[in-house]
Parts: structure tokens; sequence; C-alpha cells
């Protein structure tokens, strides 16, 4: 099978034993994602999550602390540690920027204000008494308010374009001057954001992430609320700047962003944030980008390298896909318990056909392969 190595740029041809047949399917190593949320209230938990993310292709998470309780003590972390403790995935932790727990390396890799509303003193005070660690950092002016950015018809459209940028300079400038020296800003969804990213590189270590529905809609595509999305759809010209920015390497990570919510609301006002897409990240990021080894440098050891994890290339860890393969999204068909999704109905190409972890396939071809004999608690 031809094989993509992403630590050294190249492709090669290797003998894999796979469950079936695998011509035509490449392989690569499996996808971490840098953003993930789990909700643990019966719309997402650790086994659904699991098997959302083994079907997606990929063999790690990073969990945002927004959890409820909080990801804020050692207490919660240890129930987290103990709900996965079966899972073939592999669970990292970040840490409330706002909490107790500080980042060990281990499990818990890093800072996050993800899901966390904060003004400019939560966020001073928080860098002011922390041990500076990297950050994963949620940009937003919250006091703007504003579910959509201006720009589209609805009512709601009162978040200017510019609030996100004016966040990451604040969140970042603030950072280095209480001692914090890396910054990881979350779901850039404007064009002014990446600029500021570019020029902030001047002084501190920024890196960045984009969604796939940041690269594959904007403003002009919201139709219900599954659309309700935190930062919301930008520009069109935000959307292609974006798309700009993945290929010229100014963004470094493709993320999920995955907010599972069983039924969303009808009204948009009532309705939370967030669409469920771990399952077919690789494959919005692949169709909106088109660029096989791209999509998945930035889905393997781009996060792995920010968060100081290995990258080394092994064959009992890889991910198995039909480059060629096209479906329409149907999210009634998915294994995650979060329903909600913008791409459903839309045709997408390239399928995760085969997962192997720790050296056993545990996905092929839409079925899991730990159902048949063995569970996770072997
Ligand atoms: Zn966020």
């Amino acid at each position: 099978m031809r094989v993509y190595n992403p630590d050294n740029s190249r492709w090669q041809d290797f003998e894999i034993d796979t469950p079936q047949n695998p011509a035509g399917l490449v392989a690569c190593p499996p996808f971490f994602d840098m953003h993930t949320h789990v909700r643990l209230n019966g719309q997402e938990d650790y086994e659904s999550l699991q098997r959302a993310a083994i079907k997606g292709g990929y063999g790690a998470a990073l969990i945002q602390p927004n959890t409820n309780p909080r990801l804020s003590t050692k207490t919660v972390l240890n129930r987290h540690i103990e709900l996965a403790q079966n899972a073939v995935v592999d669970f990292y932790w970040t840490c409330s920027l706002f909490g107790e727990l500080q980042p060990d390396n281990e499990r818990v890799l890093c800072y996050s204000n993800d899901g966390i509303e904060y003004d400019t003193l939560d966020i001073l005070n928080a860098f002011r008494s922390k041990e500076p660690h990297l950050v994963l950092d949620h940009s937003q002016l919250y006091e703007v308010g504003g579910i959509f950015y201006e720009g589209t018809e609805k009512d709601l459209s009162k978040r200017p374009l510019s609030s996100e940028a004016i966040s990451i300079y604040r969140n970042v400038l603030l950072g280095l001057e209480c001692g914090f020296e890396r910054f990881h800003i979350q779901h850039v969804s404007t064009k002014l954001s990446l600029q500021t990213i570019d020029i902030l590189r001047k002084y501190a270590k920024v890196s960045c992430e984009v969604t796939p529905h940041h690269l594959f809609f904007s403003m002009k595509d919201i139709k219900d609320t599954n659309f309700k999305i935190n930062p919301p759809l930008g520009s069109e010209e935000d959307r292609k700047s974006l798309l700009m920015g993945v290929k010229k390497d100014i963004v470094d990570v493709l993320a999920t962003d995955h907010a599972p919510h069983d039924e969303k609301a009808s009204d948009f006002e009532r309705a939370p944030y967030g669409t469920s897409g771990i399952e077919i990240a690789f494959s919005a990021f692949y169709t909106t980008l088109g660029d096989f080894e791209k999509t998945v440098e930035k889905m393997t050891i781009s996060p792995r390298k920010i968060l100081g994890l290995k990258t080394t290339f092994d064959f009992d860890n890889l991910t198995v896909i039909d480059p060629e393969a096209e479906f329409v999204v149907d999210s009634k068909n998915f294994v995650s318990k979060g329903k909600n999704c913008v791409f459903d109905g839309i045709k997408l190409k390239g399928k995760i056909v085969g997962v192997k972890l720790k050296g056993r396939w545990v996905y092929w071809d839409g079925e899991f392969l730990f159902d048949k004999k063995e569970s996770f608690e072997d």
C-alpha cells in the first residue's frame, strides 16, 4: 500500500496486513485533534467520542476545558482520566486558564480558555498568577456580544469582524508581558486575525488552527441553527484568506472544534454554539484543500510538535483512506451523540476506511473491530 509519512514528507510502498484487500487505498499516521469537546451530560461521553474519533481516522484528541464541571481541579481531571482509562484513542487534556489545575506535560498539555467567558481583567489576572506554559487561546471580545459577524441579514449580526483580531492582540501581548511565551490561537475565522498573527510572530511563538467549517462556509451560507458556531462564519474574503493561510503555512493546524449537541433549538438565540464533525473532518479538509499531503501534515505532526509530543512514524498506528471515494454527509448516521453538523447533505471526497491503533485494527469499512471479540477493557 502507498503510505505517506509526514515526518519526511515522502510516499513509499509497503506490504501491510489489512483486514481486507487494500487496492486503491493509501495510509498515513492517525490524526491528532487539537480541539475536541466532550460533554459528559448525555450528549457525548468518552465511549461515543472515541468511536466518532476512530471513524474519523483519529488516534488522539485534546479535550477542551469547558466540560461540566470544568477542567480546573485535580478531582475533575482524575474523573476524566478514569472515564477514559480503557480507551484505545489517546486522550489528552487542557486545563482552564482560570482554575487551579496546571499543565503537567503528560496528560494535561497546556492551558486553554476555550468555551469560558472572560474579560480583559480575567485574562490579565490569570496570566499574572500562573506559571507560564503554552496557552490555547479562544480569542473573543465577549463584551461586544453578537452571535454572527456583522454582514449577515440577521438581527443577531452584531459582532465586528475586527473583534477577533483585537482579542488576539490583547491576549498575546498581555501574556507576553507576564512572561508567557507560547500561544496557539484557536479556530481563526477572519483575514484580519491571520494578519495579526503574522505581526505577533515577530514578538512571540504564535501558532494557529482553522476548522473545516470556516474553510468551507462563509456567512452567506448560514441556514439553520447548526450554523450557529463560535467564532461565527466570516465573509467570503475571510474564507479565501484562511484557505490561502493554510496553503502558505501561516495556519499550522487543522482542528475540528468538535462540539456535539444531540439536537439544537430552532431559534438562533436559544440554540447552543457548535457543530459535530470529528468523524468527517478529514474529508471536509481534503475536499476543501485538495492537497492530501498538506492536509495530513496539519492533522498529524503539526499539532504534535506544538504540544511537544513525539512524531515518529510507525506501522502500529495507521489510518487508511480511500482518496477517491465520495459520500454525502448524513449526521443521522454519526456514531457521535452530536447530530448537529453544518456539513449535513454536502458531498465530500476522501473516506476513512481503516484505523490501526497500538498494533491492532480497531476499525475497517464501517465496522468497529473491537466489538467482535475484544472490548477496550483487554
Ligand atoms: Zn472556542
